[in-house]
C-alpha cells in the first residue's frame, strides 16, 4: 500500500491487535481539518488504546500527479486489512466532473456496503436552541447517487436504484436508534410521485413499524417535512431518508446547530460484510472557497472522530472529545463561520486543551 504507517501505542509497548485506522485527508479543507483530528488519535493512544494509523494520499493532488484515484489493491487492503477509515473531504475545481471523488469516496461507501450514514445534529454552539436533537439516518449507497445514467443531446437520465436489503438495513438502524433514545421516527419520502423506489421504502417501513410498536413512527412527504422542520425543529427526533433526501435534509438540519462546519457523520455496515465496516467524515465537503486560508472549522471533523471512538467502544474518549468541543465553544472559541476569528489550528488547540491527560 502506498502510504505511511504510524503506530501509536503507549501504556502497552506492543502493538498486538491494534485497531487499524486509515486516514484519507483528501482535498481542500479536508487535510486542514484532518490535521486537528490527528492529535486526538495520539491522545487516545496515550490513554492506552492500541491503534495503527495508515496515512493515504488519495485525492485531487494525487490524481492530477499520477492519474490514480483509489487503486484496486489499496481498496482491497483497506477492506480486508483495516478496521476503520477517517475521511476528510474530496472535491476540487480542477476536476470539474468530480471523477476522482466518485472513485474514492462513493466507491468506499458503496463497495464497503456502508449503508447507514448517521448525521446527528445536537447544538453545542452558544446561541443555538439547545432543545433541538435531530438524528438523520441517510441511506448511503443507492438512490440517485448510484452513478448510473446516460446523457445525450437534449436528454439526460439518472437512475435511482433502491434495494430491499439496503433499505431494510437503514430503516432497522433508524428504528433501533429511535427505540433506544425514546424518540419518534419520521420516514421522509415522495412515494406519491416516486411510486416504485419510494413505494419500496414505504412497504419496508410499514413492516418494521409493526415490529417496533414502541417507536412512534410515520412517513411524511419530504417537501412538507422540510417546511415543518424549519417551523419547529424541536418537534423532530430521528429522521430516515434515502441517499438524496437524506443529504438535503441533513444539510438543512446543520443550520439549526451552527452550520456545515460543526456537523459530524459516521457511516457503517451493520451486517459487517468486511473487516473495514465504518467510516467517519464531517458532513461538509472540501469547501474550495475557503481552502488554504486556515478558516475551516475543525469541529465537524473532531465530532466525527468522537463518533468513531464511540463506535469502536471507546465511550470515555468519545464523551471527552465531545465535552472538550462543547466547553471550548462555550468559552468563546470560534472560527469565522461562527463569527469568530480563530484559525483552524487555534480552534483545534483550544479544543484539545480541554482533553483530560
Ligand atoms: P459536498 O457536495 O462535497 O458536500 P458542498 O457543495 O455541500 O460539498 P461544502 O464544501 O460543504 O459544499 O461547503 C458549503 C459551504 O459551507 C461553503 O461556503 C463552505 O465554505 C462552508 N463550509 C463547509 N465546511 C466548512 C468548515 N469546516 N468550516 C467553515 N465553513 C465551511
Amino acid at each position: 500500500m502506498d502510504c505511511g504507517t504510524i503506530g501509536f501505542s503507549m501504556g502497552d509497548a506492543n502493538l498486538d491487535n491494534p485497531v487499524r485506522i486509515a486516514l484519507i485527508p483528501g482535498d481542500g479543507i479536508g487535510p486542514e481539518v484532518m490535521a486537528e483530528a490527528l492529535p486526538c488519535l495520539a491522545w487516545v493512544a496515550s490513554r492506552g488504546r492500541k491503534i495503527e494509523i495508515l496515512q493515504l494520499p488519495y485525492g485531487a493532488e494525487h490524481y492530477l500527479a499520477t492519474g490514480e484515484t483509489l487503486p484496486s489493491a489499496v481498496f482491497d487492503n483497506l477492506r480486508d486489512g483495516c478496521d476503520a477509515i477517517l475521511f476528510g473531504a474530496v472535491g476540487d475545481p480542477r476536476i470539474p466532473d468530480g471523477r476522482h471523488a466518485e472513485e474514492i469516496l462513493l466507491r468506499l461507501r458503496q463497495d464497503l456496503d456502508l449503508t447507514v450514514n448517521f448525521r446527528p445534529c445536537r447544538p453545542m454552539v452558544p446561541g443555538f436552541d439547545t432543545t433541538v436533537d435531530i438524528e438523520v439516518f441517510r441511506e448511503n449507497t443507492e438512490g440517485p447517487y448510484c452513478l448510473q445514467g446516460t446523457s445525450e443531446p437534449g436528454r439526460a437520465v439518472d437512475l435511482a436504484i433502491h434495494t430491499e436489503p439496503a433499505v431494510r438495513r437503514l430503516l432497522e438502524a433508524a428504528f433501533q436508534r429511535a427505540a433506544t433514545k425514546g424518540h419518534s421516527l419520521i420516514l421522509a419520502h415522495k412515494a406519491n410521485v416516486l411510486k416504485h423506489g419510494h413505494g419500496l421504502w414505504l412497504r419496508v417501513f410499514e413492516d418494521l413499524r409493526t415490529r417496533h410498536p414502541e417507536v412512534p413512527a410515520r412517513g411524511m412527504h419530504a417537501d412538507a417535512l422540510l417546511c415543518a422542520l424549519v417551523q419547529d425543529p424541536r418537534a423532530f427526533g430521528v429522521i430516515a431518508a434515502d441517499n438524496y433526501l437524506g443529504d438535503l435534509i441533513s444539510d438543512l438540519c446543520a443550520a439549526f446547530v451552527g452550520g456545515m462546519g460543526v456537523t459530524p457523520s459516521l457511516s457503517w455496515a451493520p451486517h459487517h460484510p468486511f473487516r473495514c465496516a465504518v467510516l467517519a467524515e464531517p458532513v461538509h465537503g472540501s469547501a474550495p472557497d475557503i481552502a488554504g486560508k486556515g478558516w475551516a472549522n475543525p469541529v465537524g471533523m473532531l465530532l466525527s472522530t468522537a463518533l468513531l471512538f464511540r463506535h469502536l467502544g471507546w465511550e470515555a474518549e468519545a464523551t471527552a472529545v465531545e465535552a472538550a468541543v462543547k466547553n471550548a465553544l462555550e468559552a468563546g472559541a470560534k472560527t469565522r463561520d461562527l463569527g469568530g476569528e480563530l484559525s483552524t489550528a487555534a480552534m483545534g488547540a483550544a479544543i484539545r486543551a480541554g482533553l483530560p491527560s
